[in-house]
């Protein structure tokens, strides 16, 4: 099979398209011939040697995966040959420690996520899935841009949903909102009957906000505080939720428009060393209000997240699409910020 090689840290010149053994399924594992595969900032810091939590090259990257069961490991029972299948971002979780059965294994600490060591991700033909961490695609679904239902939608239900726990009418702050994640957590709140008020620091992603359901869309400069933007757009009251998919460049604006008993989610944040942030402990208290972080999807939240794009609730919002080869140039678009919604990789034979 072919597939994207990285073997060492470096620009993206270092991802090659590179003939590979294909992969042989483990007992337990599906193999997957790639439909589509995301590319995701995510594999940006891992190329980059980024990662906080460091990496193993050589890599294949890519985790947010969609394709056809082309062959199954022994033990598998859930799929058979011919099911379209999305990739819940890990090859596999253990499925037995206390985070795996509690409903939370995004944090299974021995989880192995696609792409970020060894020869497991998704830039490729074929790759190998647990059967563990793969959910069937409903038939009312066709479009390849599923591939981004677990990293780009899943987060951001955990956040506003299970963590954040959203009700009705509450109104919600989404940072970033004109990024990839940030346009589906609009659609996500909209869905949930919630007021949403969206920020944003590129003119050029105004309208995909807007079309995202957007009620206040503030548009301001890169580093300024939008606290009183965001107090004026809520006659003064602040936001129960405030969603933060930037990190410490936006939380300080952030936390300050939070309302009364609200919450904050944080979500993004891509630097290796993020810069202290300083918090005013006395406006915290007096608001008691709660701070939160969400990573990851689990297997639950896809499927949600499959319901709710077979009713039309949600639409994963795609912008690019690139033969595979070109994953390099994926990568430049990404690094360059000026993205809006994701971009897909499909295999060369496809593009
Ligand atoms: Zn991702
Ligand atoms: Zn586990």
């Amino acid at each position: 099979m072919k597939a994207i090689v990285a073997r060492e840290t470096g620009p993206p010149s270092v991802m090659t398209w590179t003939d590979m053994e294909p992969p042989r399924p483990a007992p337990d594992e599906c193999v997957v011939k790639v439909e589509a595969c995301g590319a995701c900032m995510h594999e940006v810091l891992v190329r980059r040697g980024d990662r906080a939590q460091g990496t193993g090259f050589p890599i294949i990257p890519g985790h947010e995966v969609v394709g056809e069961v082309v062959e199954i490991g022994a033990a598998v029972v859930d799929f058979a040959v011919g099911d379209r299948v999305v990739a819940n971002q890990r090859q596999r979780v253990c499925g037995k420690c206390r985070e795996c059965r509690t409903g939370r294994e995004t944090r299974c600490p021995r989880k192995v996520f696609l792409g970020d060591i060894g020869l497991n991700g998704g830039y490729a033909e074929l790759v190998a899935v647990s059967d563990g961490s793969l959910v069937k695609v409903p038939p009312g679904i066709t479009s390849p841009h599923v591939a981004i239902a677990s990293c780009a939608i899943g987060t951001q239900l955990n956040a506003l949903r299970d963590v954040a726990h959203l009700e009705i009418g509450e109104t919600v702050l989404v940072t970033g909102a004109g990024g990839g994640v940030g346009l589906h957590a609009i659609q996500l709140a909209k869905a949930s009957g919630a007021r949403v008020v969206a920020q944003t620091t590129s003119p050029e992603k105004v309208e995909a906000v807007r079309q995202a359901g957007a009620d206040e869309i503030l548009l301001v400069e890169r580093g300024a505080d939008y606290s009183k933007d965001v107090m004026e757009a809520t006659a003064g009251r602040g936001c129960d939720i405030v969603l933060e998919n930037v990190g410490a460049a936006s939380f300080l604006s952030s936390i300050k428009t939070v309302a009364l008993h609200g919450r904050l989610v944080l979500v993004g944040e891509v630097q290796k060393v993020p810069p202290p942030v300083e918090v005013d402990l006395v406006g915290w208290r007096g608001r008691d209000i709660t701070i939160h972080s969400a990573a990851s999807t689990t297997r639950r939240q896809l499927e949600d997240v499959l319901t709710l794009i077979e009713r039309g609730l949600v639409t994963p919002v795609v912008t690019d699409t690139l033969p595979m080869s070109e994953a390099a140039r994926a990568h430049e678009i990404l690094e360059s910020g000026s993205a809006t919604g994701r971009i897909l990789l499909v295999p060369d034979t496809a593009a």
